[in-house]
């Protein structure tokens, strides 16, 4: 039976960890601070903000939240941004995706400053993390590293398959785990015999958002399988993209979802701003 992959109980340690760095940064006069912007009232998106506050009570990090109407300008949504880079107390700034219809995504990652990008969607951000740089990643690559490295699996010279090639999971991972030495495939709706080629991963990665995408006959015996997916079924039961009753008896180690990699990209979120803000004590 594969090991379980606890995102809750590896989360918890590092906010725990943070929650002291914290402490130790107010001695310091550092307050790391994030700013949230949302726009609109999607229902997911609120239940994300709300965690990522909380979870930033929790450890000490102040949290600045910006609440935007649906009708919120291009114009409007940038100088917020701009307000937010040139403002020192701010280090990390965070928003939230997707943006209402009529808005310009890219146009707004673009606009925010490559140095309080926590999200790491910023082109700068990305080029750093292909050309291995240190740099801010999308937290949940981040938090999927950190997962990995907390059950000393060593992606080192292993196969790794990432199924989903978004700009938020699947292709800042293939950087990292690249970064880590591991050798990368990234699979998407358009490959040609996917099972074929999920069956060769030591690491397999899936993010794609269909409930039980992966079966057993799409995994290699042993092997490590992260499941990034999240969908709500009928049942109203949240469902990761594996087929968990098939594939945990015969994978090496197998992530939860619900906690598994979820809980993990709200630590690396934490982690990251909290990494930013330390920049203010080198000057
Ligand atoms: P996207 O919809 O942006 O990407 C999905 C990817 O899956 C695409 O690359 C798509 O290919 C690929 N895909 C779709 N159908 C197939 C198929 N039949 N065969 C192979 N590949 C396919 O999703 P996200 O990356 O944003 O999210 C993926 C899942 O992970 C979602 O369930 C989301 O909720 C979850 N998620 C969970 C997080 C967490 O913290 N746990 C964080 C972020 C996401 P193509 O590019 O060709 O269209």
């Amino acid at each position: 039976m594969a090991t379980r992959l606890d995102g809750r109980v590896v989360s918890k340690k590092i906010l725990g960890e943070l929650k002291q760095t914290v402490a130790k940064l107010a001695q310091q006069d550092v307050t790391p601070t994030l700013a949230v912007v949302l726009v609109g009232s999607d229902p997911a998106s609120e239940v994300y903000v709300r965690n990522k506050q909380r979870r930033a009570e929790e450890i000490g990090v102040r949290s600045l939240m910006y609440r935007l109407p649906e009708d919120t300008s291009q114009m409007t949504l940038l100088a917020k941004v701009a307000e937010l880079n040139q403002d020192p107390d701010v280090d990390a700034i965070l928003v939230q995706l997707p943006l209402p219809a009529g808005l310009d995504e890219r146009a707004v990652i673009d606009a925010i400053d490559p140095n309080k990008d926590v999200d790491g969607f910023s082109p700068v951000s990305v080029g750093r993390l292909w050309t291995n740089e240190p740099t801010v990643v999308a937290s949940t690559p981040y938090g999927i590293m950190a997962l990995l490295d907390a059950y000393d699996i060593d992606v080192a010279g292993q196969r790794v398959v990432i199924v989903g090639r978004s700009n938020i999971v699947g292709r800042p991972l293939a950087g990292l785990m690249v970064n880590h030495d591991a050798t990368v495939t990234i699979a998407h709706s358009k490959t040609r015999n996917l099972k074929q080629l999920t069956r060769e991963a030591d690491i397999l990665v899936v993010a794609v958002g269909r409930p039980h995408f992966i079966g057993a006959d799409a995994v290699k015996p042993g092997a490590t399988v992260i499941d990034v997916g999240i969908s709500r079924g009928a049942d109203g039961k949240l469902h990761g993209d594996v087929d968990d009753d098939t594939v945990a008896p015969i994978a090496g180690a197998l992530t939860p979802v619900p906690g598994g990699v979820g809980p993990m990209t709200i630590a690396s979120l934490m982690a990251q701003t909290v990494a930013l803000a330390k920049r203010r004590l080198h000057g």
